[in-house]
Formats: structure tokens, sequence, C-alpha cells
């Protein structure tokens, strides 16, 4: 070994990944509230993409990282009481291909759920159904594995349909109820139009649409001048 070379130990390379990766979720990036929405309701408008993720039920999460383990928070989400957590697993399809590391959303649910995007799905393998979170009719599976173990998921994995959070409120200003379907335009260079985006209506929700990846990228939703939803 050259001098003054030392061997960086693991614990040590963990704590150095663990801080970028803090420092690097902490910087201040340019969210879509800081884009004008056209039609502005009661409440700001902000698109948010969802990258793919994992909810699981408090059993599920034992079996993957041990008896007792607890999701603990990475990040905060804008949903109140929403977070990235910590914990990821590998998630493997039927032809044995995998996607490592797809990150647990928390709090824990009463279903586990595996959410993809259609190119997640064409590289897996996966024929994926379009559903809202929760609806597992007709749905196929796959394995995760975690530090601890394996959960043979026989259904649960989805492409979310795109959807809008609403409260009350603003589905009053925009005349429209839980169910309904609103459009949302993404106006710049690379803009474009989303028909078919599911109202989601709760008393405590804030005002929040949510597209995946791919639709994310298909407008390059970073170079948005402005945003607009539309019943
Ligand atoms: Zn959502």
């Amino acid at each position: 070994m050259p001098a003054g070379t030392t061997t960086l130990q693991r614990s040590h390379v963990e704590q150095l990944v663990r801080q970028i990766l803090k420092d690097h979720l902490n910087t201040p990036v340019r969210t879509t509230l800081d884009i004008p929405a056209i039609s502005t309701g009661p409440n700001p408008l902000l698109v948010n993409v969802s990258a793919r993720h994992i909810h699981v039920t408090q059993s599920d999460l034992e079996q993957l990282f041990g008896p007792g383990a607890k999701l603990s928070t990475l990040k905060d989400l804008y949903q109140d009481g929403e977070f990235a957590s910590e914990q990821t697993v590998n998630v493997i399809g039927p032809r044995n291909r995998m996607i490592p590391n797809v990150r647990i959303l928390g709090p824990t649910r009463d279903y586990t759920q595996v959410e993809l995007s259609y190119t997640d799905g064409i590289y897996m393998g996966i024929d994926l159904p379009l559903k809202t979170s929760g609806d597992h009719d007709n749905t196929p599976g796959c394995v995760l594995v975690g530090p601890h173990g394996a959960v043979n998921l026989s259904k649960g994995v989805i492409r979310a349909e795109r959807h809008v959070h609403m409260s009350p409120d603003d589905a009053a200003h925009y005349g429209v109820k839980s169910g309904d379907y609103m459009s949302l335009r993404i106006h710049g260079p690379c803009g474009a139009t989303f028909n078919n985006l599911l109202v989601r209506e709760h008393p405590k929700v804030k005002l929040e649409v949510h597209i995946d990846t791919d639709e994310g990228n298909a407008c390059h939703l970073a170079s948005a001048t402005k945003i607009e939803l539309m019943k």
C-alpha cells in the first residue's frame, strides 16, 4: 500500500454515503410551487413526481428487516405524516430481473404494494396493470428481498394511476369530486397535457398532483413554465 493511504473501514464508507445522501436530499431544489399555476384555487398547486416505491405492512417489514423493525425517516414528504424511509429493498420479477434499492414510503399500511413505471415494467417483464392505490384485483406479484428475509408477494405490483390529492375546499373550487377525472397541462419547451387524472379527495390532504417518472420525464417537468389543472 502506498505511503499515506489509509484503508476505508466499511462503517466509515457507510457513514460517508449516508451523509452525502442527506446533504443531497437537503439541498433546496426547485419545486413546482415555484411554477406559476393557471386558475389558482384556494391552495397552491404542486405537481410531484412519484419515483418507484413500495408500501409495506408491519408484518412484511419485519419479514424483510427483522422482528420489531420500524421504518425510520429519511425525508418528510409534502403530505403531512408521510415520509421516504431509510429502508430500501430489492424487487425481483418473473424473469429474475431485479431493481435494487427501491425505497419504502412510510408509514406502514394494511397492504403491501409495489408502484413501478411502465419503463420498469418492460425491464422487469411485468405487464403492469393501471390501478389506484390499494386496488389489487388481478395484479401480479413479485419477490421482495431485504437484509433479513424475503417476501413472496402474490399480488400488489401496479402502475399507479396518475392522480390529484384534494381537500374538499379545492374540490369545490375546481367543481369536482372524488373519482372524477381532470386534466393536467404542463406548459414549457417539452410541455404535455395529461388526461385521466383521478381526483382523490380527503379532508386532510394538501393539493398535490402525483405523476410518475415516465410522465415527469415526458414533459420535462423541470423546465415547465406554467402548470394548469383543468376539469
Ligand atoms: Zn399520491
